[in-house]
């Protein structure tokens, strides 16, 4: 056949009329076609990739979420159970199929959680990301700042789910972020006229967007070291935002409010049933309120909960019982040197004695074991020891009062 008269088997456009022609082996394709068929193929792919991505979600049922939730965390019962649904309802939403006539549309439950620093709330989102299968990213609401003003823009964020997503959009969209110390942007005051502080309202107002759900156009390496790269466009609404803080000070804010309440009714009925020591689990949105978050932001964080302060029974159980316990890594690195790692009750009661002391809290914990620890991690590995016992006594002996002193300053 002529050069000329060689035509494309899918269009039929005869070889001029094209600006390449492909040639198989019984049959010619074109440039657009192949262009064509490449645009199904990516179509046909990505809805794979969706697909697969659902099967890879591991979307457990509340009680199983909690289970979890147990092996790794120590108490916050409460907590746990408010957020194994909240977790269920998000990933339950975002797997049903979509259907126009469906009138009745499930909302996000995103999560905001008050207590103490170092009571396990980034444990709480760690490890529902792991159980989940889905990216994490933390981030601290204290750099995030109004676009414009030194600091990271709220968009970062999102920067940083991407990178933790290894740059997979999809899975990425599926994520969650954990913002920490929210309790930092709060309005300085709760009059809005008196103050219009810039670092706390305006980032409240920059968060809005991304808790609603919308689509941001996201600097994949970050802000503004970067300014020539491609923007990518996340869309926010299958994401789930956890929020942490420690808002110092809400205690009063409830306890005042809940007077107030018992005044207004049967006074000595309720105060009767009040627990004093934790009034924290009395809290309601009109408390973050009063703390200084903007209305707005308080109702795109649905799911309100709390965390208790975590006594010495608890931080006892830290040491040996979640699934990674600190002891038992400690029981592992030895072992990776042959080394049969022991440690006696009393030197554990004795490291969580000094830690509710000084008030080193669970983050404490590993310090104080560091502390411990070190010398015989130091000097064990170059010689023949097969056994490495820790007694009260030799935990009394390497945590002096200076060393504990010097962990207290920097914790
Ligand atoms: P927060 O986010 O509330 O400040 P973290 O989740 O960062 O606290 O907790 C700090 C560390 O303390 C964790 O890495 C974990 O080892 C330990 N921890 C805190 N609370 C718990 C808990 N309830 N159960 C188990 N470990 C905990």
């Amino acid at each position: 056949m002529a050069k000329e008269n060689l035509e494309c088997s899918f269009c039929g456009r005869k070889k001029p009329e094209t600006n390449l022609l492909i040639a198989g082996l019984d049959a010619h394709i074109c440039d657009r076609c192949i262009e064509q068929a490449h645009g199904i193929v990516a179509e046909e792919s990505k809805q794979s990739k969706n697909d697969d991505l659902s099967s890879e979600l591991i979307l457990k049922k509340p009680v199983e979420i909690k289970d979890f939730l147990d092996t790794y965390i120590i108490g916050q019962k409460r907590t746990k159970k408010v957020l194994s649904v909240a977790v269920y309802n998000h990933y339950k939403r975002l797997l049903q199929p979509r259907s126009k006539e469906d009138e009745i549309e499930i909302q996000k439950s995103n999560i905001v959680m008050v207590g103490q620093t170092g009571t396990g709330k980034t444990l709480m989102a760690k490890t529902i990301a792991k159980m989940l299968n889905v990216p994490l990213a933390i981030v601290d609401a204290t750099v995030l700042t109004e676009a414009g003003y030194v600091g990271e823009d709220v968009e970062s964020i999102l920067t940083r789910l991407l990178q933790a997503a290894d740059y997979s959009l999809e899975k990425a969209e599926r994520g969650i972020v954990f913002i920490d110390e929210l309790d930092k942007i709060a309005r300085k005051s709760d009059n809005p006229s008196i103050t219009r502080d810039v670092s706390g309202e305006g980032v409240q107002q920059g968060l809005l967007k991304l808790l609603e759900g919308t689509v941001v156009n996201v600097p994949p390496k970050g802000g503004r070291k970067h300014p020539d790269q491609k923007f990518i466009e996340v869309n926010t609404e299958n994401i789930l935002f956890i929020a942490g803080g420690a808002f110092d000070g809400i205690e009063r804010i409830i306890t005042k409010r809940l007077n107030m309440q018992a005044i207004g009714y049967s006074a000595a009925k309720k105060e009767d049933s009040l627990d004093n020591s934790n009034v924290l689990q009395y809290i309601i949105p009109k408390d973050l309120k009063e703390f200084g978050l903007i209305p707005e932001i308080i109702g795109r964080l649905p799911v309100l909960t709390h965390m208790n302060p975590l006594d010495q029974k608890a931080l006892r159980a830290i040491l040996t019982e979640p699934k990674n316990a600190i002891i038992k890594q400690y029981e592992k690195l030895f072992a990776m040197d042959g080394i049969n790692f022991k440690i006696t009750d009393q030197a554990l009661d004795y490291i969580v004695e000094k830690a509710v002391e000084y008030k080193l809290g669970a983050r404490g914990l590993r310090s104080l074991c560091e502390a411990v620890f070190t010398d015989a991690m130091f000097e064990l590995p170059s010689t023949d020891e097969t056994e490495f016992k820790v007694t009260k006594p030799y935990a009394e002996n390497k945590l002096s009062f200076e060393t504990i002193k010097k962990l207290k300053a920097v914790s």
